[in-house]
């Protein structure tokens, strides 16, 4: 389905009928390959109200680096080098569905 969503979209798209699925499927092809520290399983975000011009914290929550900082990136398809990544339970469900729409 993904594949024949694609082409689909890129045929609309050719003829001057964008859509929004083609622009989903844009978006998520790279992250459900890619190993980006944002789809990390160990990811934790949140919020540290007590600094105040960058109050985003990304805490890793893996055993061996618990409670640090991620060490990212988190850059747009720039995939991490982190030798801890895990997909999350996102990335798995997302992975799972682009294999049943090959099949
Ligand atoms: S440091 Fe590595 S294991 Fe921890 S959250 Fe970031 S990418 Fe995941």
């Amino acid at each position: 389905m993904y594949k024949r969503d694609m082409k689909s979209a890129q045929q609309l798209v050719l003829a001057g009928q964008r859509t929004e699925s083609y622009h989903v499927a844009m978006l998520e092809r790279p992250r459900a390959t890619e190993q980006l520290a944002v789809d990390c399983r160990w990811l934790h975000r949140t919020l540290d109200s007590s600094v105040r011009d960058d109050p985003y914290r990304m805490i890793c929550q893996h055993i061996v680096r618990d409670g640090s900082n991620c060490v990212g990136p988190f850059l747009e398809n720039i995939e991490t080098t982190c030798l801890l990544w895990e997909p999350n339970e996102r990335l798995v469900t997302r992975r799972a569905q682009i294999e049943r729409d090959r099949a």
